[in-house]
């Protein structure tokens, strides 16, 4: 039976400009890396988000469009995350779940790439996603997100804390703002303990600290109480946490091959 570990996977790196991730910054190239994660658990694999689509390694023009213009992906095939849990001997067919933080197009790379696994995400992302607002428009890949076959499961409101497994191991936090049904996770580990993956609710940690708005936003207030939340929640169970895409915090987390257990 497996156990319980939190690798922390990336699908390469994004190059747009500082503007773009920090409100208000500058026009200065900036890079940011893409994570996704994978949990293994004794009653199967969990794929949180999943990065960029291993098209993107081909022809990001092709896959992505005109969003290609501010966001430019840089990625190997290799990096896609079917791909990469292959390398590692994971089966997309063992993959119970995805869970999706959000739908825009840096998060979506293993949408309907697992056959037997329920994808789990807000229902008001889901519907965002599918009737965005026009300066959102460009960041939903329909490709991505509506490939055939996909088992969806569509958390409420209601939802807030959702447990994943039953057994507190994987749980949503909703953190609306950067999109409108954004969630984090509270991930529960035996030996490590509490990880926050804040995921977009704090892109860096100048956003975690307060000293920037995300250069994306649907709603800056909504945005800046769910930092408030999960600051919080992170005090609460003294969680290590994990911002979105911060390119000075990336490299110090242990990422895959090792992982946290
Ligand atoms: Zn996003």
């Amino acid at each position: 039976m497996a156990e319980t570990r939190l690798y922390m996977m990336q699908t390469g790196m994004l190059e747009c400009r500082e503007c773009n991730i920090k409100m208000n910054h500058s026009q200065a190239p900036y890079e940011i890396p893409v994570p996704w994660y994978l949990i293994t658990h004794p009653k199967g694999n969990v794929v949180i988000d999943g990065g960029c689509a291993v098209e993107c390694a081909l022809d990001p023009v092709a896959h992505w469009g005109p969003i290609t213009e501010v966001y430019w992906p840089v990625m190997s095939a290799d990096e896609g995350c079917v791909a990469a849990l292959e390398g590692m001997g994971i089966a997309a067919e063992s993959v119970r779940y995805v869970l999706q933080s959000h739908l825009h197009l840096d998060h979506t790379g293993a949408t309907g790439r697992f056959p037997n696994a329920k994808h789990i995400v807000t229902r008001r992302e889901y519907e965002y996603a599918h009737s965005p607002d026009w300066f959102a428009a460009n960041a939903y890949i329909n490709a991505d997100i509506d490939r055939p076959g996909i088992d969806w499961f569509l958390l409420e409101d209601g939802d807030d804390g959702y447990d994943v497994f039953g057994d507190g191991v994987v749980r949503f936090i909703f953190t609306p703002g950067h999109s409108p049904g954004h969630a984090s996770f509270l991930i529960q580990l035996p030996r490590q303990g509490a990880v926050l993956l804040a995921v977009d609710a704090a892109y860096t940690t100048d956003h975690w600290d307060e000293k920037a708005l995300p250069g994306f936003v649907a709603s800056a207030t909504d945005a800046v109480r769910s930092v408030r939340k999960l600051k919080a929640l992170a005090e609460k169970h003294s969680a290590l946490v994990v911002t979105g895409h911060d390119p000075g915090a990336w490299p110090r987390f242990k990422r895959s091959p090792r992982y946290y257990d």
